[in-house]
């Protein structure tokens, strides 16, 4: 049996109470998005996340008392709310594994902050309108290929994509569009796929992102040369389409924007490895069992959870919840080596993609 990978989590003495103001960090950063992991299980064993030999049968996921309830998560997301967080990503893990999902969405749905939800797709079509109803505003959705053999490959459990694409033309029909496509690029693996893919979503409103293969967390075997530079995404698909840079939507946005100049829309880049973008993240992530994570990268978090269920009040969580940014210095992907991406870092399905 394979040993669950136990991140190292810091307990803290009780936070300082925060005097209010705007909330920076080290770097002057602000907070702006949570990103919630709701579970550390996905249906899916994408070779570049989690791989089947490490997450295989005997991978023992978490129990379900040790997961934040919704209730817990939507009381911490109201207080990350009243700190200036306007943005909640529920991901995971595969988010709608988790059962009646519509219901968290709900609850989100209430505060002052846009929900959105990272998924692959799977069971997409068959929740999209209870979670539109629910109040969910955006969804993205990954896909690696169009090339169903090579999709098949990476997924590793043998999901077609015709299946994925119902998904997205439901979320879109039920009015959860335009949709955010990602799709992580690895040399060898589906780069092949780049320009069908530009081509497959070109024009219909929809956004295709291509993300670099990233480092995290220690099971994916990363190494430089299977990253795609995104340079070399935008010089592909600009040989066939021309395409110009066009502004970011809003200060902090992961995806560099590029536009078809005959119009038929945009595309996106995502270059955490050749491009860090570090000092414009604005991100907090909250663990599928309640720590606070301040980086994709990090080795450790800050446990929330323990403070939650010994009947802390709102007012203490605010105060160790500013404490955790206001103490955030994370700069990994400015000062990333080829050793630094062996390091023992938590895994991206138990901190929330
Ligand atoms: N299961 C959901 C999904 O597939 O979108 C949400 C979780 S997943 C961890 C979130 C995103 O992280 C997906 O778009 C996935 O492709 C991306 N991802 C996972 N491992 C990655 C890696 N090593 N490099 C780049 N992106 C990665």
């Amino acid at each position: 049996m394979q040993p669950k990978v136990i991140p190292i989590v810091a307990r803290r003495p009780a936070a300082p109470p925060f005097s209010g103001g705007p909330l920076a960090d080290t770097r002057a950063r602000p907070m702006r998005d949570l990103r919630i992991s709701v579970t550390d299980r996905c249906n899916f064993r994408c070779v570049y996340c989690m791989p089947r030999e490490v997450f295989d049968s005997s991978y023992r996921f978490l129990p379900h008392e040790a997961i934040l309830s919704f209730e817990e998560i939507a009381r911490l997301a109201r207080v990350f709310v009243g700190l200036g967080v306007n943005k909640l990503r529920l991901t995971g893990g595969e988010p709608l594994v988790r059962r009646n999902l519509d219901r968290l969405v709900a609850m989100l749905a209430e505060l002052d902050a846009q929900v959105t939800l990272t998924t692959n797709g799977s069971l997409l079509a068959k929740q999209a309108a209870a979670l539109k109803k629910a109040g969910l505003d955006r969804v993205t959705v990954s896909l690696d290929s169009l090339d169903d053999a090579t999709f098949r490959k990476m997924n590793d459990a043998d999901f077609p994509v015709a299946k994925v694409i119902d998904g997205i033309e439901t979320a879109a029909a039920v009015g959860l569009g335009p949709v955010k496509i990602n799709m992580v690029v690895k040399r060898g693996v589906n780069d092949h796929s780049i320009v069908d893919m530009a081509q497959r979503w070109r024009g219909t409103g929809h956004i295709i992102r291509f993300i670099e293969f990233m480092d995290v967390g220690s099971t994916n075997g990363w190494k430089m040369d299977d990253v795609i530079p995104s340079a070399e995404v935008v010089r592909r698909i600009g040989a066939r389409w021309p395409l110009e840079p066009i502004d970011a939507n809003y200060p902090g946005e992961v995806a560099e924007r590029w536009r078809y100049v005959d119009g038929s829309g945009e595309i996106g880049v995502i270059s955490s490895v050749t491009q860090a973008f570090c000092w414009s993240c604005t991100r907090m992530r909250l663990s599928t069992e309640g720590s606070l994570f301040t980086c994709l990268f990090a080795q450790s978090g800050h446990d929330l959870k323990g403070l939650l269920r010994s009947g802390a009040s709102d007012t203490q969580l605010r105060n160790e919840i500013a404490a955790v940014w206001q103490q955030r210095a994370d700069r990994y992907s400015e000062i990333r080596t080829e050793f630094t991406a062996r390091n023992k870092k938590v895994e991206m399905s138990y901190i929330g993609g």
